[in-house]
């Protein structure tokens, strides 16, 4: 039987509440489909600080890199926000994604047929979509040097090397090899000169992949065509600020930031989490939607090869969604009845286990 060893960190706010649903319904397909995941748990961001007074510990980073995966679930809060910027939660996440080598961030976008009405957009706008943004991770402005910031000027430098936009390149046209075979590479190389080098080296790396369509689109235009036409996408491919704002915005055609999950690869072991954070303001009151980070272990499933459990905990999904079961940030007319986040749990386990 094959085992697995998964480093869980459940964080603050709601992150405890998502992920102990996740681990429901992963023990429910481990027994079915015949495996066993054992899970120990470390701490990170706020959770980690009142502890150790760091957010992201060495033994944390260690127990990460003894694993086979990593399940993630979110950090930060208002408890930890007024402390200096290298002992905050953030700090912690970003230490750890580097630390792991977790360059690319996969962040796929599938609208389930049975929520087209959850969504702010026109169900005939958004009902068929299917992308996948493909964000780099460990660099660009979030860690560029210099940065400074007095009482008169503040900067921050945006900056990518030729090694890091080919290896994530290669990242977007591998998932599109997988999919539509179509790559969408978002910059803003009418400005920026970091965005001129993007360019040409995504055009390079693209010689290798002659079966993928590569198109340019300037981050503005996308931002826009991402609402206007949501369908066009296939993968997106872009750098990590870019990647960040496009990503909630792609949630919001889902229908809920609660449904997007994400995959981190590139390093010894990939991290799984959902793309929001840890909602303080509805923390504890048992109404956080938890399918963003089942579908995680979901994607962190098909990352251990177990990809038949990863489509069951999809099949089981949408099965519940189907017979009508919402969480509250998705309830709409159609929704037969409003779940907690344990009963969406729940429910999604048991019809995993069938
Ligand atoms: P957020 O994603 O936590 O919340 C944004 C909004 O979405 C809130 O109204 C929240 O209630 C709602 N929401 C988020 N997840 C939900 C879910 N599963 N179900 C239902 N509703 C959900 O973003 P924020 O409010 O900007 O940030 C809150 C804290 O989270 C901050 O400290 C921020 O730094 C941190 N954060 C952490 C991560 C991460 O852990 N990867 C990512 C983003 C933000």
């Amino acid at each position: 039987m094959n085992n697995y060893k998964i480093a869980v960190l459940k964080g603050d706010g709601i992150g405890p509440e998502i992920v102990d649903e996740a681990i429901k319904v992963l023990d429910a397909v481990a027994s079915k489909e015949g495996f066993n995941l054992e899970y120990n748990e470390y701490l990170i961001g706020g959770s980690a600080i009142d502890v150790f007074d760091n957010p992201c510990p060495d033994e944390t980073i260690k127990g990460c890199l003894n694993s086979d995966a990593v399940l993630f679930g979110s950090i930060g809060g208002p408890k930890w926000d007024n402390l200096p910027k290298e002992k905050r939660p953030e700090t912690g996440l970003l230490k750890l994604r580097k630390s792991l080598g977790l360059f690319a961030n996969i962040r796929p976008a599938i609208i389930f047929d049975e929520l087209v009405n959850a969504s702010t957009l026109k169900p005939e706008v958004i009902k068929g979509v299917d992308l996948e943004v493909v964000r780099e991770l460990t660099g660009g402005i979030y860690f560029g040097e210099p940065r400074e910031k007095t009482d008169d000027v503040a900067f921050n430098t945006m900056i990518y090397t030729r090694e890091e936009i080919e290896r994530i390149a290669e990242v977007a046209f591998e998932e599109a090899m997988k999919r539509r075979k179509k790559v969408t590479s978002v910059d803003k190389a009418n400005v920026l000169e970091v965005s001129e080098l993007w360019r040409e080296v995504v055009e390079e790396v693209h010689k290798r992949y002659p079966l993928v369509e590569l198109e340019h689109m300037y981050v503005d235009n996308a931002a826009m065509q991402l609402i206007r036409n949501p369908k066009q996408f296939d993968v997106i491919l872009t750098g990590n600020i870019f990647g960040d704002i496009l990503s909630d915005e792609a949630s919001m055609i889902v229908g809920s930031i609660g449904l997007l999950p994400s995959a981190s690869i590139g390093g010894k072991v990939g991290l799984f989490e959902p793309i929001h954070g840890s909602a303080p303001d509805i923390a504890g009151q048992g109404i956080a939607n938890p399918i963003a980070t089942i579908l995680s272990a979901a994607m962190m499933l098909d990352y251990l090869n177990e990809s038949s459990g990863a489509e069951r905990i999809r099949k089981a999904i949408k099965e519940v969604l189907a017979e009508g079961y919402r969480t509250k940030d998705i309830a709409s007319f159609d929704a037969k009845e409003v779940v907690t986040t344990e009963e969406m749990g729940s429910l999604i386990a048991e019809h995993a286990s069938k």
